[in-house]
């Protein structure tokens, strides 16, 4: 008999918690449609005189035998968890998300096709210093059967005293001899003003870590017809990384190519901490190419090999690294470039065996 009435109540119980289930996802419809209006108004999403009204409210009318303060604590926990699914929302409509183009996103850089489940390679020196220094490192690269040429022309220096490039000559060095070997340039633009010129000598724009959030510059590479190659910032998190790319897609400019390069970290034994699962965060995320920096990521010579590894098995569209003929005397990382010999084994150690150059 007793057992019989628990069972009735247990029932009552499951009627009403299937009741409040119904009322919580209604309500959570509903703060999804405010989101929405919220967005198009451009007003705030979090509003705490509307939150401190609701409260009010409910106190009010709570008859028991719950304390007031009890619901209030179990209001707040709803109210909070609607404004995340207010930001998921949100979320979900970012041009840069996968659920927004579940495909992937195939950047054509001189048939060269980034993302299309291929690791390409960017190798090249860190800045151009001279016309002999490219061609030397293009020659190579040519030899191994890459295609895409990297080199700063304008160089975003810590100490205003450091080489900081050769500027427009620079870029008319890469160009000349990438046009010598068949090659595309991909080059760092650090100016939104200089951003129209450089679409004369280069067919990839790079946009540094420093420069990840420089508004300005992002805004300028989605009104142009080239795809970019943007480094996630030194200190960005995945999701300030996405907005960035963001910005330059809604800009105009759906060919981004992500680029991880290592983040800022207490751990000094890396030049900066490589956040290798950025890659299949940013892949599931996103619909863009995500690349691997391992030069500026570790600034070591001797983990460039185990790093592009690890990256290739995690799922990267690509590897960048630096090259030198004589790293001893780059005027910058000189560090970290591999010289001609070491990038020829470390192409035969990371090479995929199922990948053939023509
Ligand atoms: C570079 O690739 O030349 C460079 C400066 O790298 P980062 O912007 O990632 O520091
Ligand atoms: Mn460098």
């Amino acid at each position: 008999m007793v057992s019989n009435e628990l069972d009735v109540l247990r029932g009552e119980i499951e009627k009403v918690n299937m009741q409040i289930l119904d009322l919580l996802n209604q309500r959570g419809s509903i703060v999804q449609q405010i989101g929405k209006v919220k967005e198009t108004q451009g007003v705030k999403r979090f509003d705490p005189v509307r939150e401190r009204q609701l409260l009010d409210l409910i106190a009010e009318n709570n008859e028991g035998p719950f304390e007031t303060s009890t619901l209030q604590h179990i209001f707040k926990t709803i109210f909070k968890a609607s404004l995340e699914l207010q930001k998921d929302d949100n979320r979900k409509s970012l041009l840069v998300s996968r659920k927004r183009k579940p495909e992937n996103t195939v950047i054509n850089v001189k048939g060269e096709l980034i993302g299309d489940g291929n690791t390409h390679f960017v190798m090249g020196p860190c800045a151009v210093e001279s016309y002999e220094q490219v061609r030397e490192v293009a020659k190579s690269m040519k030899e191994q059967g890459l295609t895409l040429l990297r080199g700063g022309a304008f160089k975003p220096r810590t100490s205003p005293y450091d080489f900081q490039g050769l500027g427009f000559e620079g870029l008319q060095i890469l160009r000349k001899v990438a046009d010598e070997f068949n090659l595309a340039v991909v080059s760092e633009i650090l100016n939104p003003n200089d951003l129209e010129k450089a679409l004369d000598y280069v067919d990839v724009i790079q946009i540094g870590a420093r420069n990840m959030q420089n508004f300005d510059l992002l805004k300028a590479a989605g009104s142009v017809n080239k795809p970019v190659l943007l480094k996630r910032g030194m200190s960005a998190t995945i999701e300030e990384f996405m907005y960035a790319a963001e910005y330059i897609i809604s800009s105009g400019n759906d060919q981004v190519i992500l680029c991880e390069r290592g983040i800022r970290t207490y751990e000094k034994a890396t030049r900066n901490t490589l956040d290798i699962s950025a890659v299949p965060i940013l892949k599931k995320e996103t619909h863009l190419p995500v690349m691997v920096d391992v030069t500026h990521s570790t600034g070591r010579k001797d983990l460039l090999v185990p790093t592009a590894q690890a990256a290739i098995a995690i799922g990267t569209d690509g590897i960048m690294a630096e090259v030198h003929p004589d790293p001893a005397v780059a005027l910058s990382d000189s560090a970290q470039q591999m010289d001609i010999e070491e990038f020829n084994e470390f192409m035969d150690k990371v090479r995929p065996n199922q990948f053939i150059h023509s």
